[in-house]
């Protein structure tokens, strides 16, 4: 008997062609490509969560809390402020990153022999929690507007019989957000499986004026998730704290999945002294969100390769805009002067991200000399 020179590890079949995810994380001035809020913490906001993370070391040496109500406490009292819905604290659940929340969910709701479906195109993610817990994998398509149909949505439920739905609005990348009338009948539909409905309110807060949150269908609606995250309209992507809100039920499964001390006792008190300048943290939403819609508005007037842009309807922090019939070169151009944006969505749309007013006023010169060049 002789051992092989080259053990060959014994990796699941279904990861071996597989890459890790990421968008591309490069050095250059203009950053646009992540939906990030771009702007820095103020120096105030910078002192309490020093002050906050110091006497949280003083006690390293134990565990953090498995449970951490406080954090939920400060949470439940966020969004009661934010969407007017005041949720009992065992109605609140977080994670590191809302992408650790949708794996508790799938840990506890999906699984070998369940389903997931949702509707393309969404977050790239989505099938990756699904992979990774064994989940099958099952996409209806968006309209034409990337808005969803009700009554397919319901035929798809009622045909594939899912244990998950999982739906992002405002959707990435095409920042569509859901009608309350399609969001009540893929409920009822889900309810007659049963299966959990999970809302992904990433960015939520840019929402405009009369879009809807699905928080205030929680009292009702036992199998409804919804979470939300720090990292985007909250300028705390670097926290990694996500969360969720739902029945105390809902919440009760995903503690049973999590790993014992999730969540550190560094990441509570940093999550907490952040969570007590929500004022100043989302101080610039308003301006993002009127930002966005003058970009909007502006992409509207141009045209490249002979017609005239298209762009999504968006309640999020960004724009998904073209078609073009080369969007790696439109892309490429775009990162040579110095922005970078995200090649993603359907073939020929590119998603930008809303960055201050420089860095947007940044991107419109680069796009426009981009488009000249290509018309040369
Ligand atoms: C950015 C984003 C998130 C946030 O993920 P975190 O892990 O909380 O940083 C969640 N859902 C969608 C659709 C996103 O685009």
């Amino acid at each position: 008997m002789t051992t092989p020179a080259v053990p060959v590890l014994p990796l699941r079949p279904e990861l071996a062609d597989e890459v890790p995810y990421g968008a591309p994380q490069l050095d250059v001035p203009v950053l646009l490509n992540v939906n990030e809020n771009p702007f820095a913490p103020s120096e105030e906001v910078v002192a309490t969560i020093a002050a906050s993370v110091a006497e949280a070391a003083r006690g390293l040496n134990r565990y953090p809390d498995r449970d951490f109500p406080g954090l939920r406490q400060d949470l439940a009292d966020f969004l009661a402020v934010e969407s007017g819905v005041r949720l009992d604290p065992s109605q609140v659940w977080a994670a590191n990153g809302s992408n650790e929340v949708m794996l508790h969910l799938l840990q506890a709701f999906g699984g070998p022999g369940r389903t997931a479906v949702s509707f393309a195109p969404t977050y790239s993610m989505y099938p990756e929690y699904a992979r990774d817990t064994h989940t099958r994998w099952v996409t209806g398509r968006r309209a034409e507007d990337f808005t969803i149909d009700p009554a397919a949505a319901v035929a798809l439920i009622e045909a594939e019989r899912p244990s998950v739905v999982l739906l992002a609005s405002p959707n990435n990348p095409t920042g569509t957000a859901l009608p309350r009338e399609t969001l009540e009948a893929v409920l009822d539909a889900a309810a007659r499986v049963p299966a959990v409905v999970v809302v992904d309110e990433a960015y939520a807060e840019f929402r405009r004026e009369g879009t809807p949150s699905a928080l205030d269908l929680l009292a009702d609606h036992p199998h409804l998730a919804v979470t939300r995250t720090m990292s985007k309209a909250f300028a705390a992507a670097g926290m990694r704290l996500g969360y969720l809100a739902a029945s105390t039920a809902l919440v009760d499964a995903l503690r049973v999945v999590r790993l014992p001390y999730h969540l550190s006792a560094v990441t509570q008190a940093a999550a907490r002294a952040a969570l007590a300048h929500r004022d100043s943290l989302l101080a610039q939403v308003a301006d993002l969100r009127a930002q966005r819609d003058a970009l909007v508005a502006w992409l509207r007037t141009q045209r490249a390769g002979g017609r005239a842009l298209q762009v999504a309807e968006t309640d999020a922090n960004f724009v998904l805009f073209g078609t073009f019939d080369d969007r790696h070169a439109v892309w490429q151009g775009l990162l040579d002067r110095g922005v970078l944006i995200r090649e993603t969505g359907p073939e020929g749309w590119l998603r930008v991200s809303v960055g201050t007013p420089a860095e947007t006023r940044a991107f419109q010169d680069a796009l426009t000399d981009v488009i000249a060049q290509e018309e040369l």
